[in-house]
C-alpha cells in the first residue's frame, strides 16, 4: 500500500478539523483536489470514511450529516 502524497499545507488541524493553510473547515477545496489527484476514487472514499469516523470522536456535538456531507458528498 502507498501513502497517499498530500500537500502539506492542507492538512487537518485536530481536534477543530480546520485546515492548517487557511484555517477554513477541512477538507477545504485544495484539500479535496490534492486528494483526489493522489489516490483512487476507491480509495479517496475509504480514507475519507475513516477520518470521518475520527472527526465524529473529535466532534460529537456536530450534526453527523454535515460531517457526511463535509467528508463524503464530494468524492461522488
Ligand atoms: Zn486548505
Amino acid at each position: 500500500m502507498t501513502s497517499p502524497v498530500v500537500d502539506v499545507q492542507h492538512v487537518e488541524e485536530r481536534p477543530g478539523w480546520s485546515c492548517r493553510a487557511r484555517g477554513r473547515p477541512w477538507p477545504c477545496d485544495s484539500a479535496r483536489k490534492d486528494l483526489a489527484a493522489a489516490m483512487s476514487p476507491t480509495a479517496l472514499r475509504k480514507q475519507m470514511w475513516t477520518r470521518l469516523e475520527v472527526a465524529a470522536q473529535d466532534m460529537p456535538d456536530g450534526p453527523p450529516s454535515e460531517l457526511f456531507v463535509r467528508f463524503l458528498r464530494w468524492t461522488g
